[in-house]
């Protein structure tokens, strides 16, 4: 199967912080990819910007390094990068000063989009925003691209929203969550509303209940620091893991259309019930002495950060009353794995017997590694022998199911930037959607603050604390295993 490229209007693209991590490893890559599979039009412009003393060839040799080391994708030639490199810039500017906006100004087309990729710290963020108005980069059809974290709770949220509303309309500004750039999320809604096989049974009538799992095997490295302020909750579920649970729990929107999807999305986060205590569990790895354990890696011995969290919650609307959404994410876990699994309830009456023994439908959305959906149905074993009933899967690998073609598949960076080119919100969390997360999450974050609560430790290769096993074993569940 051949994917259908549709080329972008021309645009120039600054990239704030064009030097930085972020940008080597994610954006400059999956720009490449873009422009192999064909998707770059004539006159496009990508211009790194950052403080550090660099001209235009010197940030094409790092563009090309970046390039080599992190992934030109099957379909790039060795020329293609030499062409594409003819559309990188360079410009030295000073976020907090006056230095470079009027030559980075001079280097913008006139009438083509303008995109501006704020691939910095939080801190830098208004600075820029300002100065892109204040220089006249930036106008109303301008669009601001801006990295997690976004806030650090729901007060550094709102002056944020609040420091880029000054200077930027809310349909100017793409807060970025890669993971509603991942393929398998998308497909998600496909799947959900382009069919009716599952909507019908999408509900606390027929789901049992949901598991979100978001397992890492790397630990926080040299992220250490940054990591030891943030911890699991505010690092991966106020975002990520909230953002998945959204899609799946959201009432269908009229139409896929920004705002459409956004609000429905939005409403699911205000139907969160408060987490009580007893239904969260916190963890912190521990190598023994055999590998750095968490607070190692930290920097701090007596650091009281979570790299585990497991906890239960219910959206409480007619569609999910009284259904359970489990979400756990941790790092140094056993495997790297990411999964939605939506396990359905038991057929309401067996006709097969006891010894049939007890079966569900599962429908598995991974994330990684492989993206994929899986649903596992019952069927009869093969064979003699009278009626045993077994659980198959029906899998829809996308590497399968997309043949040779499937590493063409944009990553999730590569499809947000070109949506923020199209000028397509859809998969960019707005405002008030941030807002709301982080004032679902502030009072879980403050009452173990409050009751002065430790992390549990956990092995470095394990599935987490054994409490999080026990989170579900008291409901009577089971958390699906955590693997490749
Ligand atoms: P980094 O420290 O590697 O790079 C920062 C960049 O900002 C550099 O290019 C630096 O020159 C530039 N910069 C710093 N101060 C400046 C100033 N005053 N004026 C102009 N340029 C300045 O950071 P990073 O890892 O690339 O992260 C960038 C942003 O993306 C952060 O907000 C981070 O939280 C977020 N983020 C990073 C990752 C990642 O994997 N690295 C993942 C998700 C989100």
């Amino acid at each position: 199967m051949v994917s259908r490229v549709i080329p972008v209007d021309p645009f120039d693209l600054v990239i704030f912080g064009g030097t930085g991590d972020l940008a080597r490893r994610k954006i400059l890559p999956g720009l490449f990819r873009r422009f192999c599979a064909g998707q770059m039009p004539e006159g496009a412009q990508i211009i790194g910007a950052a403080r550090t003393e660099m001209d235009d060839a010197g940030f094409r040799d790092m563009v090309a390094e970046a390039i080599r080391e992190f992934g030109g994708g099957r379909s790039c030639e060795d020329g293609t990068l030499d062409e594409f490199l003819k559309l990188i810039g360079y410009q030295v500017v000073d976020a907090k000063g006056e230095d470079g906006w009027k030559e980075l100004k001079a280097r913008l087309n006139d009438g083509l989009i303008r995109a501006f990729y704020f691939s910095v710290g939080p801190s830098l963020f208004g600075d820029l925003a300002e100065r892109l108005r204040h220089f006249g980069l930036a106008d109303d059809d301008s669009r601001v691209v801006v990295e997690k974290p976004f806030g650090h709770d729901l007060k550094t949220a709102r002056a944020l929203n609040a420091t880029l509303a000054q200077h930027f309309d809310e349909t100017q500004i793409y807060r970025i969550d890669h993971y509603l750039g991942k393929e398998t999320v998308q497909n998600l809604m496909a799947v959900r509303f382009g069919n009716v096989l599952f909507e019908p049974l999408w509900n606390a009538q027929y789901v049992d209940h949901i598991q979100i799992t978001v397992a890492e095997t790397v630990g926080v490295g040299g992220r250490g620091g940054y990591y030891d302020k943030s911890g699991a909750m505010r690092d991966m579920v106020q975002n990520h893991l909230m953002q998945l649970l959204c899609l799946i729990a959201m009432e269908p929107p009229a139409r896929f259309e920004p705002d459409a999807v956004r609000d429905e999305k939005l409403k699911v986060i205000r139907a969160l019930d408060p987490v009580l205590p007893h239904h969260i569990v916190r963890g912190q790895y521990d190598g023994h002495g055999v590998e750095p354990s968490y607070r190692e890696d930290a920097g701090d011995p007596r650091s009281t950060t979570e790299s585990f969290i497991a906890l239960k919650c219910h959206v409480s609307n007619w569609r999910w009353a009284g259904t359970p959404f489990y979400l756990r994410t941790g790092k140094k876990l056993r495997a790297r794995a990411s999964e939605i699994a939506v396990v359905f309830k038991d057929a309401p009456h067996s006709i097969f017997g006891a010894d049939a023994g007890r079966h569900r439908n599962i429908l598995t959305i991974r994330l990684q590694p492989n993206e994929g959906m899986e649903l596992g149905v019952t069927i009869k074993e093969p064979g003699p022998g009278g009626m045993r009933l077994v659980d198959v899967p029906l899998d829809m690998s996308f590497a399968d199911a997309l043949g040779p073609d499937s590493e063409e598949v944009p990553d999730a960076y590569e499809r947000l930037i070109m949506d923020v080119i199209r000028g397509n919100q859809t998969l960019f969390m707005r405002g008030d959607e941030v807002e709301a997360a982080w004032a679902w999450t502030d009072p879980i974050i403050e009452g173990w603050q409050n009751r002065g609560e430790a992390p549990k430790p956990y092995d470095v290769g394990s599935s987490g604390p054994d409490d999080s096993l026990m989170l579900m074993h008291r409901d009577g569940r089971k958390w699906r295993d955590i693997r490749t």
